[in-house]
This record gives C-alpha cells, sequence and structure tokens, in this order.
C-alpha cells in the first residue's frame, strides 16, 4: 500500500502515520524527519536546507525529490509506505507520479487531514516530541505522565524550533500557497479521501483505517 497524507502543519500528519505504520507495518517516510536528521548531522543536504526549514518555507524541490526517491528505493519500502510531508508542491507530486510511472507503480490512496487554522496554532505550539523515540505529546491534550520525558523510552522531550511564533504563522502561509493546490490534484485523480481531522487523534485514527480497508 503505498500512501500519502496530505494536510496543514499541526493536523496530525505524524501522529497517523505512526498508527497506519504499526497497523499496515509500512514504514512512515516523514521528509521533516529526514531534513532534522541531516541539519543536526551537518550533512550537505542538512546544510543547504536548515534555512528554508527554520524559515518556515520549503527546501527546494529537486532536493526533496532526491532525498525521496532514493529512500523509497530502500528495501523495506518494496510493500509500501506512507509519505507523511511530501508531497507539499505540484512539482513535487509530478515528480513522484513520474518516477513511480517509472517503475511501473503508482500511488494507491492519498489521505487529506482537514484541520482548521484556529486549531492548528494550539496544536503547533503546545507540541512536544521525544528525542528518542520521536513519540509526539501536546502540553495540553496529550501530556507526557512526567512532563518533559517520554512515557515509553524516558528520553527528554523537545519542542521543535520551527514550532515557535512567526514560524508557526510562515508555514501556515506556505501550505496555503504551495501545497492546498495538491488537494485539486489528487481529487482529479480520485486519489483523495478527505479526513476530519478535528477530533482527538483516537477517533482520526478510526476514520484512517475505516478508510483504507
Ligand atoms: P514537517 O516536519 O513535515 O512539518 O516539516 C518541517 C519542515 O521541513 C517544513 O516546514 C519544510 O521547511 C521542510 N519540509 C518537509 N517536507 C518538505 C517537502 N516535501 N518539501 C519541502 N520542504 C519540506
Amino acid at each position: 500500500m503505498r500512501l500519502v497524507i496530505i494536510g496543514p502543519p499541526g493536523a496530525g500528519k505524524g501522529t497517523q502515520a505512526k498508527f497506519i505504520q504499526g497497523q499496515f507495518g509500512i514504514p512512515q517516510i516523514s521528509t521533516g524527519d529526514i531534513l532534522r536528521k541531516a541539519a543536526s548531522d551537518h550533512t550537505v543536504l542538512g546544510d543547504k536546507a536548515s534555512v528554508f526549514v527554520q524559515a518556515g518555507k520549503l527546501v527546494p524541490d529537486d532536493l526533496t525529490l532526491d532525498m525521496v526517491t532514493e529512500r523509497l528505493s530502500a528495501d523495506d519500502c518494496t510493500k509500501g509506505y506512507i509519505l507523511d510531508g511530501f508531497p507539499r508542491t505540484v512539482p513535487q507530486a509530478k515528480g513522484l507520479e513520474t518516477w513511480l510511472k517509472g517503475l511501473g507503480s503508482q500511488l494507491d490512496r492519498v489521505l487529506y487531514l482537514n484541520v482548521p487554522e484556529e486549531a492548528l496554532i494550539q496544536r503547533l505550539a503546545g507540541r512536544r516530541t521525544c528525542r528518542g523515540c520521536g513519540t509526539l505529546y501536546h502540553l495540553v491534550f496529550d501530556p507526557p505522565r512526567q512532563p518533559g520525558i517520554c512515557d515509553d523510552c524516558r528520553r527528554e522531550l523537545y519542542q521543535r524550533e520551527d514550532d515557535r511564533g512567526n514560524i508557526i504563522t510562515a508555514r501556515l502561509e506556505t501550505y496555503k500557497a504551495q501545497t492546498v493546490p495538491l488537494i485539486k490534484f489528487y481529487r482529479e485523480r480520485g486519489l483523495l479521501t478527505e479526513i476530519d481531522g478535528v477530533e482527538r487523534a483516537g477517533k482520526v485514527k478510526d476514520q484512517v483505517f475505516e478508510s483504507l480497508v
């Protein structure tokens, strides 16, 4: 099953992708996670990308497309994958489509998590991530048992640099300008399933799983 999850920052793409990974045994591929790792390792890609990430802008299409097609060529992707955060522009979507076509393949489904903007700012500002296992928390909606510590692996929780102040606003503007056109792109191809992402993660998960059977 080759899936894409699209939606605004804070819609819960990563959370739902992890649920799908657990249920269907296909890997979650988060371009944001790959870019953050590259930035912290100071690779050439990471250094180039950081400037864009920290401004709430998108990393150029050629860089992200190369990064994703390389990742999708790995052995663990042969049975499928969940792309979380890619594509984010129509040129990326076209690039992915062409690359898949070259392999005689195509996407099976695109899930669009729809969440209104008012809810997103609150979600992003309260989001915390575990440094060890990547589990996501929210200070108000889904706090860890012990403040600042992951329930699962006991490592420290951190706040993403781009989940602060005006970078949040910039990311939402970038989403509206560059990613929203993908909704039409995939709807026209008959691939889009819209999910109401406003509810708590567990309820959204039920809708997501229902749409995948
Ligand atoms: P995310 O973790 O998905 O919210 O991504 C964090 C940041 O990484 C985004 O705000 C972008 O700067 C960058 N990024 C992630 N995925 C992409 C993509 N597909 N195209 C361009 N930039 C991306």
